[in-house]
């Protein structure tokens, strides 16, 4: 009686660990059967230089069957038109903070970050990774999730979370803490008294200084989850202890980064605003420069020898001029600096054909106002058309995903959106995204979930330049 008793037991714990753990395979699995071919009035591919009319889209479990304008449609299918729309890859963010919320007055939120629970944290990034989603982001590349003083690995958690079909999200590239040196704009413990956090920040912390330490952060993280590396190569906006332009690591320390994770066949992508730094780590072989604010044409140019991306999260200078005065004056001196240099440098980026990835740094301004980042390169002088490519196919290079995402073609993850009229001719259409598809499922067709007070948007209307 005992032993049949454990039997059943561990039966229903075996059913149970299943439903919890693969109930996106049991959806893909139903959703095999149903055809979905989706028609709207034009279609973006990805990678053409130009939209093709009459687009149609045709969808099986979660992968594209078929694609182009006027494709057969089997008798089977479902067929949604979609109208007066452009179909598109489901957009990509190379660089968001979905663990965390930057946005309002930076010393409230500062406080608030040492008086919050960090299982509360992980909560509140629900809703952001619902908004990201909802807003046609399919993918992104999360670049950092840390809280002081603690060792959880939030961004983990939460693209385990989506994965298991637990929570609506996008996929999620994790860099989990990110590298950085002691003092440096990764150091949370830097601008307070020394010792008010009990000890030194350590490599499992991501601070570390000289090759031997890097090397082992890089280990932990990859240990503990990371599809990618971050660090932090020169000082940044939004920490209190570092000039936002000096370089961080040295060369030596750069070179043992790249190597270290590309050894475990990671890429590495570098916060990076000055110029000498960002000339370092892309000798060093970075794969992306984030914000790149001071780079000169010189040093563009190397980006362009050795094939590395430009990141340039437009929309975090943006939010933070926009609202300049919630910050603490050496921060309000730091980011005068970067926004007054960022825009010559992406002009000249676009001019020089430097490879660009769309990625936005959202967290500093509200998750799910990711798209206005397409005006804004535009309004800098890339053509839409190009800007959209950024935003799908090139993200998909830059993440090393672009097997599967990044372009409507036969085969790939059937990561779809649509947005009214034709973008190229409004490039704002992205911020108005009316349909989503992610792995084959419907997230949304037609308004997106109200927003909770949690992912507020204070709707500041961002110039163009
Ligand atoms: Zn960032």
């Amino acid at each position: 009686m005992k032993i049949s008793q454990r039997v059943h037991c561990r039966s229903c714990v075996r059913f149970v660990f299943a439903a919890l753990v693969f109930p996106v395979c049991v959806i893909s699995i139903s959703a095999a059967d149903q055809t979905v071919v989706l028609k709207a009035a034009r279609m973006f591919d990805g990678k053409s230089k130009s939209l093709i009319s009459n687009g149609v889209v045709v969808v099986r479990g979660d992968k594209i069957v078929d694609v182009g304008s006027n494709v057969a449609i089997p008798s089977d299918a479902k067929v949604i038109d979609l109208g007066d729309v452009t179909l598109s890859p489901g957009f990509m963010d190379a660089h968001t903070h979905l663990t965390l919320d930057y946005t309002g007055n930076f010393n409230e939120k500062r406080l608030k970050e040492f008086q919050t629970n960090v299982s509360e944290m992980t909560l509140m990034a629900i809703p952001y990774a619902r908004a990201t989603l909802e807003a046609g982001f399919t993918t992104v590349r999360d670049l950092g999730s840390r809280f002081a003083g603690s060792p959880e690995f939030v961004d983990v958690a939460l693209r385990n979370a989506i994965n298991h079909g637990i929570t609506p999200g996008p996929h999620m590239l994790v860099a989990t803490k990110g590298i950085g040196a002691t003092g440096g704009h990764f150091d949370s413990t830097g601008g307070y008294r020394d010792k008010l956090f009990g000890r030194e920040p350590e490599p499992s912390d991501g601070i570390a200084d000289g090759p031997d330490e890097i090397r082992k952060a890089v280990r932990f993280e990859v240990k503990n989850g990371a599809n990618v590396i971050k660090a932090a190569v020169s000082g940044g906006v939004l920490s209190l202890a570092d000039e936002v332009d000096t370089p961080q690591f040295t060369p030596a320390e750069m070179a043992a980064l790249v190597d270290e994770s590309h050894r475990l066949r990671k890429k590495v992508a570098v916060h990076c605003h000055g110029d000498q730094a960002a000339r370092e780590a892309i000798e060093a072989g970075v794969d992306s420069i984030e914000h790149g604010s001071f780079m000169k044409p010189e040093t563009l140019q190397l980006m362009k020898t050795k094939g590395t991306y430009l990141v340039p999260t437009l929309m975090a200078t943006e939010w933070i001029m926009s609202k300049i005065d919630s910050y603490p004056p050496a921060l309000q001196a730091k980011a005068r600096a970067a926004g007054a240099a960022r825009s010559e440098m992406f002009r000249n980026a676009v001019k020089m054909g430097i490879k660009i990835a769309l990625g936005t740094d959202a967290g500093v301004f509200p998750h799910g106002d990711n798209a206005k980042e397409f005006a804004l390169m535009v309004g800098l002088g890339m053509q839409p058309i190009d800007a959209l490519r950024s935003g799908t196919s090139n993200d998909a290079d830059l993440l090393g995903i672009g097997q599967a995402v990044g372009t409507l073609e036969k085969g790939k993850r059937a990561d779809i959106v649509a947005m009214p009229g034709d973008p190229t001719a409004d490039i704002t259409a992205t911020e108005r995204v009316s349909f989503v598809m992610k792995d084959g499922k419907i997230i949304r067709n037609g308004l997106a979930t109200p927003r909770t007070a949690a992912v507020q948007d204070d709707d500041v209307d961002l110039p163009a330049d």
